[in-house]
């Protein structure tokens, strides 16, 4: 191993340059490879927004610059439709990253800039200051695929879903297992403006990318990765899972919300594998009635739970009260909190498995922590992740697509107890094997740096 580490590529001098989008599933993978490409030796600069700024103190090895964006509340405010958001970004922050990144090329070398695959106007900027500039993905590679393939499906009439309603359980074609119903969708959204989101992000990789990063590993997605690579003919980096190659701060530190550090204690008293985490990230957003549902379903799977209500989360209000009528038995046997330290739970040995939407993060730190998935996704790239948990991977079951007391609870009890559950635990223990030797190897890293200093 040590003569590996000495062979690797150490680079020296030329400094790369990041931006991360401003959201917590964005920030964290990208501050997670800012850190590994410094330990590698390459200076790296972050340009940031003002708008969920991170905080400089944790990284005091990386420098950090402000653009400082004018953004419409349609770009910042908890309640904004997704879509009209990202493009609200994109616009804003255009010409400011523009300024902010020519002014910096003044003053330095940059070898290349590394942006959220969702900054498609910043890929183009970059590009134009002639700066060779990568995409960074924080979504998985069948996410990414399925993006690229969005011309060719609305052709074949897959998409948008509500014209393909009847057809919602047909699998497609070229991108197996998904089904219709899988493929990335945002309701409430504007059909045409998804759309336009995606082709410009998939039209500024092919225009602008001189390869993509992605934060996922060969042993999981091999097949998507090597489609990507053929799709848009430049490299495909698989650098993930990032949250373990980090050697940076703890990943938990990346974070926005302080983490209530209090449920570890908590699952020190509890035995092994007794616990349920549940935690739907840090945007999604539910009824209050599925929210009642979940909290009645908890209440009789008899399973003590980990709850993480993050403050807003319920629509219409009424998170931080518990529904009204459930037992203090089952109050007891769970603990809300309003963010958890996710990493640290799920490398508890009192967590048996994780009720998630599957984000990617959480899915990949889920996988990396050999926890099964009682999945239920909410929207985006989270119908293609649970897909994968639950029929590629085979590391977790569905909740269903009805939230309903009754179902939730034989849910939670077939995961935590079941022969299911079981099933997906062991699947997930050998894919955990298999990421741990991916970290041991970091062979994707080392072709990175090698490739960002042939640029
Ligand atoms: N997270 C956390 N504490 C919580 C909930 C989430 O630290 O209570 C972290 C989690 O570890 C993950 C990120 O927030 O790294 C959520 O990212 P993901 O891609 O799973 O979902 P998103 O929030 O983007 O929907």
């Amino acid at each position: 191993a040590t003569q590996e580490k000495e062979e690797a590529p150490h680079a020296v001098g030329r400094r790369v340059v990041l931006f991360p989008l401003p959201f917590q599933g964005h920030l964290s993978p990208m501050l997670q490879l800012a850190e590994l490409l410094r330990a590698r030796g390459l200076p790296v600069t972050v340009l940031h927004t003002d708008f969920n700024a991170p905080d400089p103190t944790r990284h005091p090895e990386l420098a950090f610059v402000p653009i400082h964006e004018a953004l419409p509340t349609s770009a910042t405010s908890p309640d904004a439709d997704i879509v009209a958001q990202l493009l609200a970004l994109n616009s804003g922050c255009e010409a400011p990253f523009r300024e902010a990144l020519a002014s910096l090329l003044r003053r330095e070398d940059v070898a290349c800039a590394v942006v959220d695959g969702q900054w498609y106007a910043a890929l183009g900027a970059a590009s134009a200051l002639g700066v060779p500039v990568l995409a960074l993905r924080t979504d998985s590679a069948a996410t990414f695929g399925s993006l690229l393939a969005f011309p060719r499906l609305r052709d074949a009439g897959y998409v948008p879903i509500k014209v393909a309603e009847e057809r919602r359980d047909e699998l497609v074609p070229e991108l197996e297992p998904l089904r219709v119903r899988d493929l990335i969708r945002i309701d409430g959204s504007d059909v045409d403006a998804l759309c336009g989101f995606i082709s410009r992000v998939a039209d500024a990789a092919r225009a602008s990318a001189s390869g993509v990063v992605l934060n996922s590993f060969d042993a999981i997605e091999a097949p998507e990765l090597a489609r990507i690579e053929k799709e848009l003919s430049c490299p495909a980096f698989a650098v993930g899972p990032l949250h373990r190659m980090c050697p940076g701060p703890a990943p938990a530190e990346h974070g926005l919300h302080a983490p209530d550090r209090g449920c570890l204690a908590w699952l020190d008293a509890h035995p092994a594998r007794s616990v349920l985490y549940v935690s739907l990230g840090s945007v999604a957003r539910v009824d209050r009635g599925v929210f009642e549902e979940m909290a009645w379903g908890l209440a009789g799977s008899g399973v003590p739970f980990l709850w993480v209500v993050r403050p807003g989360s319920v629509r219409g209000g009424g998170a931080d009260e518990p529904p009204n009528g459930l037992d203090e038995e089952a109050r007891s046997r769970g603990k809300v909190v309003a963010w958890a330290p996710q990493l640290e739970v799920l490398a508890h040995e009192a967590v048996g498995a994780f009720w998630t939407h599957c984000g990617w993060n959480s899915t990949l730190e889920s996988v990396c922590a050999g926890v099964p998935m009682l999945a239920q996704p909410c929207f985006a790239d989270q119908t293609v992740n649970a897909r994968y948990v639950t029929h590629r991977w085979g590391v977790g079951l569905e909740v269903g697509d009805v939230i309903d007391r009754v179902r939730v609870a034989e849910r939670v009890r077939m995961v935590m107890l079941g022969e299911e559950g079981d099933r997906a635990r062991e699947k997930v223990r050998d894919l955990k094997l298999q990421a741990d030797q991916c970290v041991a190897a970091s062979l994707a890293v080392d072709n990175l740096v090698r490739y960002v200093l042939s640029l």
